[in-house]
């Protein structure tokens, strides 16, 4: 494969070679399972696309192949999917879109070596892991619905070229010279093996060549369809890290079958921890819609934003297999679908609640993200605002707002809480000192989306929600009254500091709000809380 147009790696590449090829040679093996994924994503890939494309269609007996050759010491990877256009080539194969190398290389750092195989994955860079195991890899491809195809070649180190090829029918050929040190993976045996451990799950037939005939290699059922008996701990996991890209434990598995006015069957998960960049994905929820065990897409929003980082399956027979994108928009069926998941969560969430440890390292994950729901779902808020957990002025570790409620003083009537960014300052806050010097509860909001939910939320139990910057006036109602001498010297004080402070400030006032500071800045009684003020200044409003 020499000849053809050269191109150089983006820059980021290169470095990603040289990380992926060294911090991961102890788990070689991954590579057939990236390649193998890719090679069902694409397949999966052109069976949706066909849906408003005929020149797509699929192929009867679509399948993944695996060929060794050990003479040739070649080992090649077929597939029928959607294949790649020149451009595609060049763009999918020699840039890295979705995650710096930086951020991927501190990410490997920070984990044990039995780790790093998932952080692959996560960072969409599967592809490259075909370099721990060949010197060089040829990629020959043919899109869907065209009659061109491409090879590209490269040895991984530095750059790649782009030559004309043939290719009888659409679909993509990884083509894997095998390094001296990589014989296991020419044989047929041992590549069944990995198929078993990492692919089993995967939908579209695999096939394994040996001696001249390509023997199945994958059991392909769908997980979800099989009985919670025949599933095993090891099964769930590693489907979860399948399609969660993620490579932690769930913290729950939600696995049931819906019958009567709709029917499914959904297998969903709750990641144990915060996977890497959450925050900066999509906001949509990622869950694979199935028809008839057949993968549709991953793009219908079966479930609320709130819940993205929820992951899984949902299959159901209430669809037609051919339903396209247009038709997922406006049926109903996937509305009964996303309000029967959504309160099965939901459920879920408030059974492993009673367990508060574990439920506060669900909270500290996920409960920001939770919040948001409170702030843009008004189906959902009360159950969200009973779920949720909160800092306090005056209790250890998490609290709820039953708790506070029912923690209230004699002729206190609102819910008082104090939002800022830095959650170890905040406790030692001047807002905090008359209501701590009163003994008043304050809860304590640090996560950006606490300065827009509480004033959607209003009340709970029928308690209005108050920021402490604007409740001086409630703190006066559980206060004495100055001494006549108090009030003398602060006739003198007050105008001579509106004096000095002059448009700085809209009013100066005295107040019993403080106990140990001598003044503190307060938001005028209407107006937006503190914090919120600093965020529309931080953004330029
Ligand atoms: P990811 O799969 O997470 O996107 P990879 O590094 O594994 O990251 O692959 C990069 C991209 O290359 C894929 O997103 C896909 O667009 C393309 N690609 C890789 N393998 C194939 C294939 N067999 N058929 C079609 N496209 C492929
Ligand atoms: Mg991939």
């Amino acid at each position: 494969a020499t000849g053809g147009e050269e191109h150089a790696f983006s820059a980021e590449v290169g470095r990603l070679l040289d990380l992926v090829v060294h911090a991961l040679y102890s788990e070689r093996e991954i590579f057939l399972r990236e390649l193998v994924a890719n090679a069902a994503d694409a397949t999966d890939r052109r069976r949706f696309e066909a849906l408003t494309d005929a020149a797509q269609a699929l192929p009867e007996g679509a399948k993944v192949r695996i060929e060794p050759d050990k003479d040739a010491r070649r080992l090649t990877i077929s597939d029928d999917g959607a294949g790649m256009s020149k451009d595609e080539l060049a763009r999918n194969l020699g840039t890295i879109a979705r995650s710096g190398t930086r951020a991927f290389g501190e990410e490997l750092a920070k984990h044990k070596p039995d780790e790093r195989s998932g952080l692959i994955g996560q960072f969409g860079v599967g592809f490259y892991a075909a370099f721990m195991v060949a010197e060089h890899v040829d990629v020959v491809s043919r899109r869907a619905g065209s009659d061109e195809a491409w090879r590209w070649s490269s040895d991984g180190k530095g750059s790649f070229t782009l030559s004309p090829a043939t290719r009888e029918q659409p679909g993509t050929d990884i083509i894997l010279y095998m390094k001296e040190d990589a014989d296991e993976f020419l044989d047929a045996w041992r590549l069944e093996a990995i198929v078993r451990k990492w692919a089993d799950h995967i939908a579209w037939p695999i096939t394994i060549r040996s001696d001249g005939e390509d023997k199945a290699a994958n059991a392909g059922t769908a997980l979800w369809r099989k009985p919670r008996s025949e599933v095993t701990e090891e099964q769930l996991t590693e489907f979860y890290r399948h399609v969660s890209h993620n490579f932690d434990t769930p913290w729950a598995t939600l696995h049931w079958h819906a019958e009567g006015t709709i029917d499914f069957t959904a297998l969903l998960f709750i990641p144990g921890s915060r996977p890497f960049e959450f925050g900066e994905q999509v906001r949509e929820s990622r869950v694979r819609l199935h028809v008839r065990r057949m993968f549709i897409t991953d793009d219908a929003a079966l479930l609320p934003p709130w819940l993205r980082f929820v992951q899984g399956v949902v299959d159901t027979e209430d669809l037609p297999l051919n339903v396209s994108r247009e038709m997922l928009q406006a049926t109903p069926v996937l509305q009964r679908i996303r309000k029967a998941v959504t309160n099965r969560v939901l459920n879920e969430l408030r059974t492993r609640a009673k367990d508060v440890e574990s439920y506060a390292g669900f909270w500290d994950n996920f409960g920001p993200v939770v919040k948001e729901g409170i702030w843009d779902d008004a189906e959902y808020r009360t159950d969200l605002a009973g779920l949720a957990r909160f800092r306090s002025s005056t209790e250890e570790g998490w609290t709820t707002l039953a708790d506070y409620v029912a923690r209230m003083k004699d002729g206190q009537e609102a819910i008082y809480y104090l939002t800022g960014d830095n959650p170890d300052t905040l406790p030692a806050s001047a807002q905090l000192e008359g209501f701590k010097a009163r003994g008043i509860e304050v809860l304590l909001l640090t996560d950006p989306v606490d300065s827009f939910w509480p004033d959607r939320l209003g009340t709970f139990e029928s308690k209005p929600l108050r920021s402490v910057s604007q409740s001086h006036a409630d703190l006066e109602k559980f206060e004495a009254p100055l001494s006549e001498g108090e009030k003398a010297e602060l006739d003198t004080l007050l105008p001579a500091l509106k004096d000095a402070l002059g448009d700085a400030v809209s009013e100066v006032r005295g107040s019993t709000r403080l106990v140990s500071s001598a003044v503190v800045l307060a938001a005028a009684g209407q107006g937006p809380d503190l914090q919120l003020q600093r965020l529309l200044r931080r953004s330029g409003q």
